[in-house]
């Protein structure tokens, strides 16, 4: 993670730009992979959390599949060593050219959505002669205390099939002669903390699982998604999220049948931390009741504090005052919702200061946008600065 210290190695870089850690990724990787090794665990790369080609490697490197919701990530997987038998594919809006893609490339399941759906696969996969592995994606009704735009495991949610829908589905299955139910997924949310949550979605599929083996049906594979969520408040003190307490309270409270595989897909706790935005302030003014840090990063270089109202850990690596003052520190695009933090204390700040912008990783550059005509943010990994 970016400390004071490296400031001299990075002010010759142009900002805003995107800071990565490998040594933190790694050391995030290696502690998911062994705490989902004592049960044999899977986990799959949320690709959408950060597509950037040296993350997927070292990510596929640790011998993790990868989870895709686009045509393209599923390329990007491919092109970046992931195998597609580790390659599952979900999203409520699957074109056909996409279905068809992840048929060619015989990619090891795709999460359904729909009967509408499965339909389609069924068609496609018959005229090119294939079988398609399917899971049914099902909405728990699982309440996950975050925030609302990130919560996809409610009744509300647009995400999941619904029961009605899985009952035809089971009735009709004889006659979908193209595709291979497999298995059941859920995916309830993101920026979870609170581990009681987990144990609530293992007890609500439990129950699933019994309801669907009253009707014959054996389910050979368990995907229980992701949104293990990271420290935004205290980064430092804490870069690596709780994999061994997740892990174990699936353990704990899901019940298994004999042979069965269980499946993660995470995304954000693998690589929030190992990302750092870095900006320079461009003006100091004053507003009616703090001052502002105009800085060189905006909305279109990270999305998630207008989006989300997410707020990110902020420090000024430059300034060595004594006396720390309060700002709201904002980008330069044309809204008033392109605002970093309000009411943040910060070591006094002038222009040309450089501040870090922390926990990145996750839904940050991957969401970068050309609004205003902006540069995109310059990328930068821990082993090229010298
Ligand atoms: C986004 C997403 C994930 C990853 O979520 P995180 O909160 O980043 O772990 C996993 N599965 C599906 C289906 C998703 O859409």
């Amino acid at each position: 993670m970016v400390k004071k210290n490296m400031l001299s190695r990075l002010t010759k870089y142009p900002t805003p730009l995107y800071f990565y850690d490998l040594q933190l990724l790694d050391q995030t990787l290696k502690d998911a992979v062994d705490a989902a090794q004592p049960y044999s665990y899977h986990i799959h790369f949320a690709v959408k959390a950060n597509n950037n080609d040296r993350i997927l490697e070292s990510i596929q490197r640790h011998g993790m599949g990868a989870d895709c919701v686009s045509g393209n990530e599923i390329r990007e997987a491919l092109k970046r060593g992931f195998p597609a038998n580790k390659i599952v594919f979900a999203g409520v809006g699957k074109t056909d050219n996409e279905i068809k893609l992840g048929l060619e490339t015989d990619i090891f399941a795709f999460n359904c959505e729909s009967l509408q759906e499965i339909n389609v696969i069924n068609d496609l996969a018959g005229s090119m002669g294939k079988k398609a592995r399917i899971f049914l994606r099902l909405n728990p009704d699982v309440e996950a205390h975050t925030h609302k735009n990130i919560t996809t495991g409610k009744a509300e949610n647009k995400f999941g099939i619904n029961a009605t829908d899985t009952d035809i589905f089971l009735t009709l299955k004889k006659d979908f002669k193209n595709v291979e139910f497999v298995g059941l997924h859920f995916h309830i949310g993101s920026q979870i903390c609170d581990f009681e949550v987990f144990k609530n979605l293992s007890l609500k599929v439990n129950e699933i699982q019994d309801l669907f083996e009253s009707k014959g049906e054996k389910i050979k594979y368990l995907n229980l998604g992701g949104g293990l969520g990271i420290n935004y408040a205290d980064p430092q003190q804490n870069p690596i999220p709780d994999f061994a307490g997740y892990f174990e309270t699936f353990h704990k409270y899901l019940k298994l049948r004999p042979g069965q595989e269980v499946h993660f897909e995470l995304g954000r706790a693998l690589v929030a931390q190992c990302g750092t935005l870095l900006s320079r302030v461009l003006y100091i003014k004053p507003g009616v009741r703090n001052q502002f840090a105009i800085i060189d990063a905006s909305m279109t270089d990270l999305l998630r504090p207008a989006l989300y109202e997410a707020q990110h850990r902020i420090e000024n690596l430059s300034s060595e005052a004594a006396e720390k003052k309060t700002y709201d520190v904002a980008g330069p695009v044309c809204e008033s919702s392109d605002v970093f933090a309000r009411n943040i204390l910060l070591e006094e700040t002038r222009r040309g200061d450089f501040l870090a912008i922390y926990s990145t990783g996750a839904y940050g550059q991957v969401m970068s946008s050309l609004y205003n005509m902006r540069d995109p943010a310059t990328t930068i990994y821990s082993d090229e600065v010298e």
